[in-house]
């Protein structure tokens, strides 16, 4: 990753350790200053609306049926009101392709912006349970000393009271991602019908509840710095060109303390550390971008208010790229967006085709395997057919298949031709053909299914007939009548 100090031949050992770990090699607990200022109001307005999405998001119902769900259990999606099935699954890995090179694209360009603004990690991490953190225990400074302190009343309330507060919104989190898995019809049984006839979903909840309540309790920063595979592929994503959250050294360098009444020489920066102050992840932005940094916008923040005090123009920590605050130059533009950005425009492409193109029933029509054809009564002859029929709408319907291509009966077994609403049915089904027009081994045919008077699709299968004894008996007829002619000819 660019390190902007050490272009200008600063030091590179902060690299040697993380911001949360303390030299001892045991875990050094973040106490950040709550950061204020107009990213910090931006955030936390982008990050309500989030709130709002995913906590609403499952409570629309279109037609019955939710605008969105993702039920990976039974391989399930409704995405925008419309229903994808285990069958639309090359859809799903067409998406992740096209997702992942979008990723590439994005963070080539915006390098983590998606972290600090999107991220639902970073928005429940800062804007909500940090939040209860400097509601319910005060400041960073008294977070600090309430878990040094032994435990007296105040203690004990004010943890009680934070711990109880987790819970219940670990809990309602982990209702809300159950809702947008099996919907709020689904959740709504869990919580209200015994534990024993929803074990299962009583069991996830629960175990949903207990891992946001430790992810956000305990584990917190180590989300981002230790676990995340994103942010830890930030060093081959990111280029001198992406836009990070970055510090001017050229403008803040050499950092000095301000003096009263100095006529200033040094740069901008003055030392006050406000911006390490702020940061969640326990980083110095001022060593350049590192893997550590969520992009929270708690330092611009920070540093723009000292600027502001200090009567220097603000941005001495901003959104910028390596090479802009280097050359004062930025280029979006770069061969690498550009290769990214042709890839992700031919894989929308394709993704949008396949979108369009589906359809909202899936026919096949194959011939049994295995079985040959039929001598029926009245010279007809018969081949016996399986019929797949997915219904991917919330409708059910009612199927017809005719016989386009010649002459001949289509007769559906048993009660199939109903198929019911996103379910997938098996059918046989015989097709029956005069033997005499029947004059080559396999004889091609063409259905047409058709939904509602509508056709939906139209299929090309084979016909197995008699042709061979067809063609022995026209063959003995020819000899007979060879037979005939001979004899007519030698009594002449
Ligand atoms: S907040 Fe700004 S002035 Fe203060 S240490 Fe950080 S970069 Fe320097
Ligand atoms: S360095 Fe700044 S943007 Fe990055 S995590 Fe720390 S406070 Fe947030």
């Amino acid at each position: 990753m660019t390190n902007t100090l050490s272009d200008e031949g600063g030091q590179e050992s902060f690299r040697d350790s993380l911001g949360i770990v303390e030299k001892s090699g045991k875990r050094k607990w973040v106490y950040p200053k709550e950061p204020k200022g107009r990213f910090t109001h931006a955030r936390n307005l982008f990050s309500g609306i989030l709130l709002l999405i995913l906590f609403g998001m499952p409570f629309i119902n279109v037609n019955g049926h939710p605008y969105m769900l993702f039920d990976i259990i039974n391989r399930k999606f409704i995405l925008f009101g419309v229903a994808f099935g285990p069958q639309d699954f090359y859809l799903l890995g067409l998406t992740m392709i096209t997702s992942i090179v979008f990723i590439f694209l994005f963070t080539a360009v915006f390098g983590r912006l998606f972290c600090g603004w999107v991220c639902p990690q970073t928005v429940f991490m800062e804007s909500v349970f940090r939040k209860i953190d400097y509601w319910v225990e005060g400041d960073n400074k008294n977070q600090r000393r309430l878990n040094e302190s032994s435990w007296t009343g105040e203690k004990v309330f004010r943890k009680g009271a934070k711990y109880l507060i987790y819970f219940v919104v670990s809990f309602l989190t982990a209702n809300m991602l159950l809702a947008w898995i099996i919907g709020v019809t689904s959740l709504e049984k869990i919580i209200t019908a015994p534990v024993e006839e929803h074990f299962a979903g009583f069991t996830a909840m629960i175990l949903f509840t207990v891992l946001f309540y430790f992810i956000f309790i305990w584990f917190r920063e180590q989300a981002c710095i230790l676990v995340c595979p994103y942010g830890r592929l930030q060093g081959v994503l990111l280029d001198t060109n992406s836009i990070v959250i970055a510090y001017d050294y050229l403008r803040g360098e050499p950092r000095q303390k301000k003096k009263r009444d100095e006529v200033r020489t040094a740069g901008d920066c003055i030392d006050c550390k406000e911006c390490v102050t702020v940061c969640p992840t326990g980083i110095d932005i001022r060593n350049g971008t590192q893997l550590e940094c969520v992009n929270c916008t708690a330092c611009i923040d920070a540093c723009d208010y000292v600027m502001k005090k200090i009567n220097k123009p603000r941005g001495l920590i901003r959104y910028d790229s390596a090479n802009g605050i280097k050359t004062s130059t930025r280029k979006i533009f770069t061969t690498r967006v550009i290769g990214y950005s042709v890839v992700q425009a031919v894989l929308l492409s394709i993704l949008t085709y396949f979108l369009v193109t589906r359809s909202e029933m899936d026919v096949t029509i194959l011939r049994t395997p295995g079985m040959f054809y039929q001598e029926q009564q009245d010279d007809m002859v018969s081949n016996l057919y399986d019929m797949k029929v997915v219904n991917k709408t919330f409708q059910n319907k009612e199927l017809e298949v005719k016989l386009l291509n010649r002459e001949g009966e289509v007769k559906i077994l048993g009660e199939k031709r109903s198929v019911p609403a996103q379910e997938a049915t098996l059918t046989k089904m015989f097709v029956l053909l005069e033997k005499e027009s029947i004059t080559m081994m396999n004889t091609p045919l063409e259905f047409g299914v058709y939904v509602d008077g509508k056709e939906i699709h139209r299929i090309t299968t084979s016909f197995l007939g008699p042709v061979e004894k067809k063609e022995h008996k026209d063959k003995h007829k020819d000899n007979k009548e060879d037979d005939h002619r001979e004899k007519k000819e030698g009594h002449e």
